[in-house]
């Protein structure tokens, strides 16, 4: 809490009002990993975190969880697999339909990319209603991983409380602005 890698994390994100529709508070994080210190607190503070964890998979939501899920892959020594918009896998897929504030929105995975019993984070930049983050937990848990966390930059801190990831915890560095 008093640290102030938080705060300067924080302030690195800029809020759009009203982006990409009228009454949406956009959390634009461009400006975070622009900012090479500030984007390095967040690999710094994750990695911190998770090193202990006995993870073997980092899973990223596409797109902007590909900007985040990456670092911490390498920097605790796991492999990355893309959670991916429709018709982008070429290989086998399963999929995952999950509900948005307005319409639907679907994640795909290759089969094969976790294997039985591995030990799963989820990483995206943002959770907000947290239709998301379920839909990609369902995807890990149908190939035979366990997801241990689901990890975002910005969320609310309420969502941890709320046990609406499928019963996973939820760890969140900052809160939207
Ligand atoms: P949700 O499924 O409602 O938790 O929404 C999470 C997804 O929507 C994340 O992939 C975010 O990138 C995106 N998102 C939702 N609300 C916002 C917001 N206010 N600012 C930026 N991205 C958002």
């Amino acid at each position: 809490e008093g640290d102030p890698r938080l705060k300067a994390i924080s302030d690195a994100i800029t809020v759009v009002p009203h982006f990409p529709k009228p009454g949406i508070m956009f959390q634009d994080i461009t400006t975070l990993v622009s900012n090479h210190k500030v984007f390095k607190h967040t690999v710094e503070i994750f990695v911190d975190r998770f090193r202990d964890m006995d993870i073997s998979v980092v899973a990223g939501v596409e797109a902007r969880g590909f900007m985040f899920a990456p670092s911490k892959a390498l920097g605790i020594r796991t492999k990355f697999i893309p959670l991916r918009k429709p018709g982008q896998l070429p290989g086998e897929v399963i999929a995952e339909a999950y509900e948005l504030e307005y319409g639907k929105d679907c994640l795909e995975m290759h089969v094969g990319a976790v294997e039985s019993g591995e030990r799963a984070l989820v990483i995206d930049d943002l959770v907000a209603t947290g239709g998301t983050l379920p839909a990609t937990i369902r995807l890990l848990e149908r190939n035979g991983g366990e997801v241990v966390e689901c990890a975002c930059v910005i969320g609310l801190p309420a969502l941890k409380e709320r046990r609406l990831l499928n019963g996973k915890p939820l760890y969140v560095l900052v809160e939207p602005r």
